[in-house]
């Protein structure tokens, strides 16, 4: 493969995650039946705990409190009791009610689809405001999660340990991310970290990724023209605003 442009890296990039995505979907409950309330509830639950964990939960949580109102009305001990099997109970619980808390007295019990108001949310980070917007509300939106930023960091080249360097990652993130199509390349690029780019053990031989990767690309003249590409599209520019402005509409 010749050193490609950049348009060309951008769309080979998310063709091949895409379609890998897809062939490698996981089905987990959170992904069924989205809305952003699910979203953000599944979001919270998956805060320092395993898939699995949530995936034997959440249901039963969903249909404790199916909406961000029977939160609010519940006592803080009912919300804690449904916490249990999870661990962290009652610290997840003051956070919930506090979300609850928010979205019902500022934003009128609706879960506000605008990034910068959910992240004014407790609690509510980068990453679970991103997966609100794109699977919630299906409004293209960056997931940054620390899965997703050391895939990132791996396929570019750029440090992810700084403020600046994750400034970088987070400016490609939303040149890779397509407009059309942003559910399955969130999915796919979380999956990926989670199975495939995994945080002990890249297991490149299997990665759709592998040549357009610095990592795990064996080249070292491709390895340069990767790591050259990559910083261009790390470079914040009008793009990120547009994606800045695709999440406030
Ligand atoms: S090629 Fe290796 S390092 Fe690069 S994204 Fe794939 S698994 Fe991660």
């Amino acid at each position: 493969m010749e050193c490609p442009t950049p348009e060309e890296l951008v769309t080979e990039f998310r063709k091949r995650l895409i379609e890998w995505g897809r062939a490698n979907y996981e089905e987990w409950p959170w992904r069924k039946d989205r809305t952003p309330y699910k979203v953000l509830i599944a979001e919270l639950l998956l805060k320092r705990t395993t898939r699995q964990a949530v995936g034997r939960e959440y249901n039963k949580f969903i249909e404790k409190f199916p909406d961000i109102e029977s939160i609010y009305r519940a006592s803080f001990e009912e919300v804690r009791d449904a916490f249990r099997p999870l661990g962290l109970y009652n610290q997840r619980a003051k956070q919930l009610k506090e979300v609850a808390r928010a979205v019902v007295e500022q934003y009128g019990g609706e879960i506000p689809d605008d990034i910068d108001r959910l992240k004014s949310l407790p609690g509510v980070a980068d990453y679970i405001a991103g997966a609100v917007m794109s699977f919630g509300f299906g409004k293209p939106a960056i997931i940054p999660d620390a899965n997703v930023i050391r895939v990132l960091a791996r396929v570019t080249g750029i440090e992810r340990w700084s403020s600046r360097g994750k400034l970088k990652l987070y400016a490609v993130l939303e040149k890779l991310l397509p407009e059309d199509g942003h559910e399955d390349f969130n999915y796919a690029l979380l999956d990926l970290g989670g199975t495939v780019c995994r945080y002990d053990r890249p297991r490149c031989f299997k990665c759709p990724l592998r040549d357009l990767c610095v990592m795990g690309h064996n080249d070292e003249e491709m390895k340069q023209c990767l790591r050259r590409l990559y910083k261009k599209l790390g470079k914040r520019d009008s793009v990120h605003t547009k994606v800045k402005e695709q999440n406030k509409r």
